[in-house]
């Protein structure tokens, strides 16, 4: 059966304010990622864009979920100087337009919203996976959330299995050398650590999970 639960423009505020929580808790372990293979900003760069981003999202008033999306994305590019900045900006902005003017989403909606996400950040940052970033987290998440969906699973099930691809993509990038971003400056000593940015694309896709589980 195919799930009918239906999102709206509370689900996308209670979405980012679930993820400013979640960074926010993680902003030292997110800092500390960074700092072995990067300048350790990430928990700082995510902590301060998704405050901004609750902030901004308060004073918006009956503007449907694309909208706040779009809001979101444009907050994150303003507060947030470091490349997760314009990545996660683009990504919220591109998901923002998939879901358009209409005031309510469907399970559907929210896939093609995820993947314009993936898609907005590929374009911008020309990342494949295997070059230890955040797609590595984000593209097998947005596969296990259609596949769920197809194979009949309610959203918020869906959303839990593509925050698990999204765990398990963030572990594989470990052993990988990095390609893109700051830590490929390192070449192979970026080898035995976790990518900062899949780490917090899976916190992510958990407070997208959370979301939804607490709106029943
Ligand atoms: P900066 O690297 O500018 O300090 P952050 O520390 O906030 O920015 O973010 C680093 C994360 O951004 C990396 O762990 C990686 O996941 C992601 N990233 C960097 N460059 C790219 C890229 N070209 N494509 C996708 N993700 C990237
Ligand atoms: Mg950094």
């Amino acid at each position: 059966m195919i799930s009918a639960s239906t999102m709206d423009a509370t689900t996308v505020t209670s979405w980012m304010t679930a993820i400013a929580a979640e960074v926010s808790a993680n902003r030292d372990y997110l800092i500390q990622l960074d700092a072995a293979i990067g300048d350790g900003d990430h928990g700082s760069n995510m902590t301060r864009g998704f405050e901004a981003v609750v902030g901004a999202l308060a004073t918006e008033n009956d503007a449907p979920p694309g909208k706040l999306l779009i809001a979101a994305g444009k907050t994150l590019v303003s507060s947030v100087g470091g490349a997760s900045g314009p990545l996660w900006g683009t990504a919220m902005r591109r998901a923002g337009r998939a879901l358009g003017e209409n005031q309510t989403f469907d399970a559907r909606a929210l896939g093609d919203a995820l993947q314009a996400a993936l898609d907005g950040v590929v374009e911008l940052g020309a990342a494949s996976e295997g070059d230890k970033t955040m797609v590595d987290a984000l593209a097998p998440a947005v596969r296990a959330y259609k596949d769920a969906l197809a194979g009949g699973s309610r959203t918020v099930t869906a959303v839990g299995e593509a925050a698990a691809a999204a765990e398990e993509g963030m572990r594989a990038t470990v052993p990988m050398q990095a390609k893109k971003g700051r830590a490929s400056y390192l070449g192979e000593r970026s080898i035995g650590h976790q990518d900062p940015g899949a780490t917090s694309a899976a916190l992510i896709l958990r407070a997208l999970e959370r979301t939804l589980s607490e709106q029943g």
